[in-house]
């Protein structure tokens, strides 16, 4: 089997005490490990946040993955709530939701597009998430009188959970994100355990990335090092020395900025690399590879990988630049100022504007405008799509954008509430049930179309406790959606708490509302779309969550070909 004493070695030094079963003392991870270890590359951020890190980590992995090397990816978020389910498109931007249901932060969209695999709850790991589980742990009396404090407790729950992405995802190089800036004080515990793993795995089997800002002087036009400097240095107070540095800035810097960054933070110039703003974010890896990040890694790492195979991935790019024409697509929405808030919503419309070689021209239009019935804001768009959202504020701007689509013929994706607007639009202006509503915004309505599903009348929580995560859909034959994805059965990602409400199933399509997707379990509405119209249709799920570059969700590329059909009248 295995060397005992090197076992013992290995538990000892190398993986942290929680991964040894409680049961048996042994411990899941080394016999796989035994022979090849799995390698991380730690990435942190500098100088200030929203600096592009999650993209330069789905770069990292993309570009790994190009040359044949398995990648896991993984978002450490310092904050304490368990998930992001709980945090406000305000603060956080948009929610993304895996497979398995759990709520994560946005950067999971990001890895999961560009490393074109679905991640778990595993990838994404919180304070409050630690905290819990160690805090859960001493009730129990697991920790046998000893004195719990956040090294090595809450260190080695942080390192038990990053070596659970590496275990269960089987991956030869997992590449780790740490949220929010060096020197915050809710990062502290994350980068000491990340610190730590160097000498428990081997140096030769770690690398740390730093990403850091370039800002600009307006009045002399210089890029300045010093806040990278400094940021470095910050990192070093922790223990760690980064091995490459990605400088982000909205110009190209020059090779005299490269040395100088490799001189004051002690990094070779090769493994200096410049980030450029790109035109689109699916460019930042060929912009990796291109300066050598790719070969610097796996040299670093001593891994035998094949040549970077980044052609799909170029010819993506060059479409989304170099669109043979434009689609001008509104999406309504509470946030638009914000556009993280509808992250995944406009990556899945460019990924089906890259399909059909066509631009997406997004006009973000604010809910709140088409309040009085004022309908100018999507004067001569090609298409109208109405995302998800929670809340009162914005909704009856969105009954109305779905009232213009249903008039003008004009293509309308409605996703998850956007399913809700169009259903009660119809309700009210077809079926003619005044006063039809959500009992998410009037509990009282006369005719509630959209209304609790069942499991969710006894909730009170808030956190985790939607319906979340992935759900068959049967679809009808002949309809829209059943041609769109050109199969009987899909699996799609949800979150929400209310559903159409099935006593006005019959009377709705008895006027021109069909029912196209449905769970047969329960005989959940999931899909409707109207008979009468050239393509209107939404879903009681999130399709955008499941929306890669190279494989465009279908009904997104059905909705833009609708929309190309009607821009090229
Ligand atoms: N607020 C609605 C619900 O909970 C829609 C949710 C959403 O759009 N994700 O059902």
């Amino acid at each position: 089997m295995y060397n005992r004493r090197l076992l013992r070695r290995f538990k000892r030094a190398i993986i942290p005490s929680v991964l040894i079963s409680r049961e048996t003392g042994e411990c899941a991870l080394h016999e796989e490990r035994m022979g090849s270890v799995t390698k991380f590359i730690f990435c942190t951020g500098g100088v200030v946040s929203s600096v592009g890190k999650g993209v330069a980590a789905a770069s990292i992995a993309r570009i790994l993955k190009s040359r044949g090397i398995s990648v896991s990816i993984q978002k450490l978020d310092p904050y304490l709530n368990v998930d992001a389910g709980t945090m406000s498109p305000y603060q956080h931007g948009e929610v993304f939701v895996t497979e398995d249901g759990s709520e994560t932060d946005l950067d999971l969209g990001h890895y999961e597009r560009f490393i074109d695999e679905n991640l778990t709850s595993s990838s994404n790991v919180t304070t409050g998430q630690v905290y819990s589980a160690v805090i859960a742990s001493e009730r129990r009396g697991d920790y046998l009188g000893s004195t719990v404090q956040i090294i090595p407790h809450i260190t080695d729950e942080i390192k038990r959970r990053v070596h659970q992405v590496a275990h269960e995802s089987g991956a030869e190089v997992v590449i780790v994100e740490v949220g929010g800036t060096v020197g915050d004080i809710e990062g502290l515990p994350f980068i000491e355990a990340l610190r730590q793993i160097r000498s428990d795995i081997g140096r030769e089997n770690v690398l740390y990335g730093h990403v850091t800002l370039l800002p600009r002087l307006a009045v002399t036009g210089e890029l300045k090092t010093k806040p990278t400097q400094h940021s470095v240095k910050e990192l070093r107070g922790m223990g760690i020395q980064p091995d490459f540095i990605l400088l982000r800035s909205d110009t190209y810097l020059s090779d005299g900025i490269r040395a100088k960054v490799s001189l004051f933070c002690d990094v070779d110039e090769s493994a200096v690399v410049p980030l450029v703003s790109a035109s689109t974010m699916y460019e930042v890896p060929l912009i990796m590879e291109n300066a050598g990040l790719g070969d610097l890694i796996v040299e670093r790492f001593g891994l035998s990988a094949a040549k970077p195979n980044l052609e799909q991935w170029r010819k993506i790019v060059e479409r989304i630049k170099n669109p043979a024409r434009q689609v001008q697509i509104a999406l309504v929405g509470k946030y638009v100022e914000l556009v993280d808030a509808y992250m995944s919503v406009r990556e899945a419309l460019y990924h089906a504007g890259a399909h059909h070689d066509v631009g997406v021209d997004i006009r973000w239009v604010e809910s709140d405008l088409l309040e009085g019935g004022e309908s100018d804001p999507l004067a001569g768009v090609d298409g109208i799509v109405v995302p998800g959202g929670f809340g009162y504020r914005g909704v009856e701007g969105k009954i109305q954008a779905a009232q213009h689509a249903r008039e003008h013929g004009i293509p309308y994706l409605g996703l998850c509430l956007g399913l809700q607007m169009m259903v009660i639009e119809f309700a009210r202006s077809v079926a003619g049930l005044e006063g039809a509503n959500s009992t998410e915004f009037d509990p009282q309505t006369p005719h509630p179309l959209i209304d609790f599903l069942p499991e969710q009348r006894q909730v009170f929580d808030k956190g985790g406790t939607m319906r979340l995560g992935s759900y068959p859909c049967h679809l009808v034959p002949g309809t829209r959606a059943r041609e769109a994805y050109g199969q009987e059965e899909v699996r799609e990602r949800h979150r929400h708490r209310f559903e159409f409400n099935n006593q006005y199933r019959q009377n709705l399509t008895s006027k021109g509302l069909a029912v196209s997707g449905v769970l047969e379990e329960g005989d959940l509405v999931e899909i409707v779309e109207l008979e009468d119209h050239p393509w209107m249709l939404a879903t009681q799920f999130h399709p955008e969550f499941k929306s890669r570059p190279n494989r465009p969700h279908p009904l997104f590329c059905a909705f833009l070909s609708a929309a190309i059909g009607r821009s090229g009248k």
